[in-house]
């Protein structure tokens, strides 16, 4: 098949990995895990991923909506702020429906029969390396604080949702934040049958001690007799989809820069958000050296600078690593650009073009 750059091309034998994994962790340790929508929700590989988990939690009215039409299984809907119209809509998909806020609770519950109902809770504890992404960040919006107001609503909900860490490899520091939990919310804990535990834990990471996982979330579900719920995003995506691009330009600023088909800020935005460089698997220790810089008029838009064993030139193909999680669902039109396809290699090694935008997606997207 010939395909024409830009796209992002998803390997299902790639994502299969982190999918055993995440079932292995439930059959191991009760722990159902939901997908987060808003780090991935390519929902042509959900027929693959509804095998090996429970089913997605949303952050809108339209990813709930996503979810139960697309994924299936059990539908968690969270929202920072929802309106009375998408609790309106968002009843009709969810099993569960998680409020931020004890204002929103109190707004809300009373039309919900047959859903159960959650709050998100603040600890003041979490694990980011970002600012911007630390829920426990000071003034945060993210979930209530005051313990004894939780108490007063006990009655009126069945679980916590605790949404804290943020690609957190370090399984110790997991562990002894979830001691904390237990510790200070363990009472209520006892009295509710349910817990979320967020994302943001990167127990797909080769390496990491699953079955010390398994164990450890076993042991607190046993104690506080709860079900357990972990909301994977980027750890359920994670090195499952590239960007390829070509090189249509090369120029020379004291430095070679290639320049590929592609955009940071409208096909991959968390590396400028988080000022992180792309990942690149096939460069690392040639001797041609390049900076990959996006085709937007943004002065910025840099993918990163690596070394090539091979002269690039135009035509070259450029494939960026890790392009599922947070920038599939983040594309825009920014500057008008091509906006890359989305191929998916099945398991079965074929190759499959799922989606090609045009002009006419673009026109459409404005009025
Ligand atoms: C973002 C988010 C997730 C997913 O986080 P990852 O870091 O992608 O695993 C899960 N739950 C909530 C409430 C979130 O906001």
């Amino acid at each position: 098949m010939n395909l024409s750059t830009p796209y992002y091309l998803i390997d299902e034998t790639k994502l299969l990995k982190n999918l055993k994994k995440i079932k292995y962790v439930s059959r191991n340790s009760g722990a159902k895990s939901v997908l987060a929508l808003k780090c991935f929700s390519t929902w042509s590989v959900f027929p693959l991923m509804k095998q090996y988990m429970d089913g997605t939690t949303s952050s809108s009215l339209y990813e709930a909506r996503l979810g139960h039409e697309k994924f299936g299984k059990e539908v968690h809907a969270y929202c920072v702020g929802f309106s009375k119209e998408d609790i309106k809509e968002v009843k009709k998909y969810a099993d569960k429906i998680i409020f931020n806020s004890i204002s929103q609770l109190k707004m809300f519950y009373k039309g919900l029969k047959n859903i159960k109902i959650g709050l998100r809770i603040n600890p003041k504890i979490s694990y980011s390396h970002f600012d911007l992404a630390d829920p426990a960040r000071k003034y945060s919006r993210l979930g209530v604080v005051d313990k004894k107001s939780i108490l007063k609503i006990l009655p009126l909900i069945s679980g916590l949702m605790f949404h804290f860490n943020c690609e957190n490899d370090d399984f110790k520091n997991f562990s002894k934040n979830l001691d904390y939990l237990g510790r200070n919310y363990g009472d209520l804990l006892k009295k509710l049958e349910w817990i979320s535990l967020g994302g943001g834990l990167y127990f797909t990471k080769e390496g990491y001690p699953l079955d010390k996982f398994c164990k450890k979330l076993k042991e607190f579900s046993e104690k506080f007799q709860i079900q357990i719920y972990l909301e994977p995003g980027e750890t359920a995506i994670t090195r499952s989809a590239e960007l390829v691009t070509s090189i249509v330009d090369i120029v020379h600023n004291e430095i070679d820069i290639a320049i590929v088909d592609a955009s940071t800020e409208a096909h991959m935005l968390d590396l400028l958000i988080y000022r992180t460089p792309a990942k690149m698997e096939a460069s690392v220790s040639g001797k041609y050296k390049y900076m990959i810089a996006g085709r937007s008029c943004l002065a910025g838009d840099i993918f990163g600078t690596y070394n090539f064993k091979n002269k690039l030139k135009i035509g070259s193909i450029v494939k960026i690593s890790d392009a599922a999680g947070y920038s599939m669902v983040k594309k825009n039109w920014f500057n008008g650009l091509q906006m890359p396809s989305i191929v998916v290699k099945k398991l079965d090694g074929s190759t499959k073009i799922v989606r090609q935008f045009e002009y006419k997606d673009y026109i459409n997207s404005l009025s």
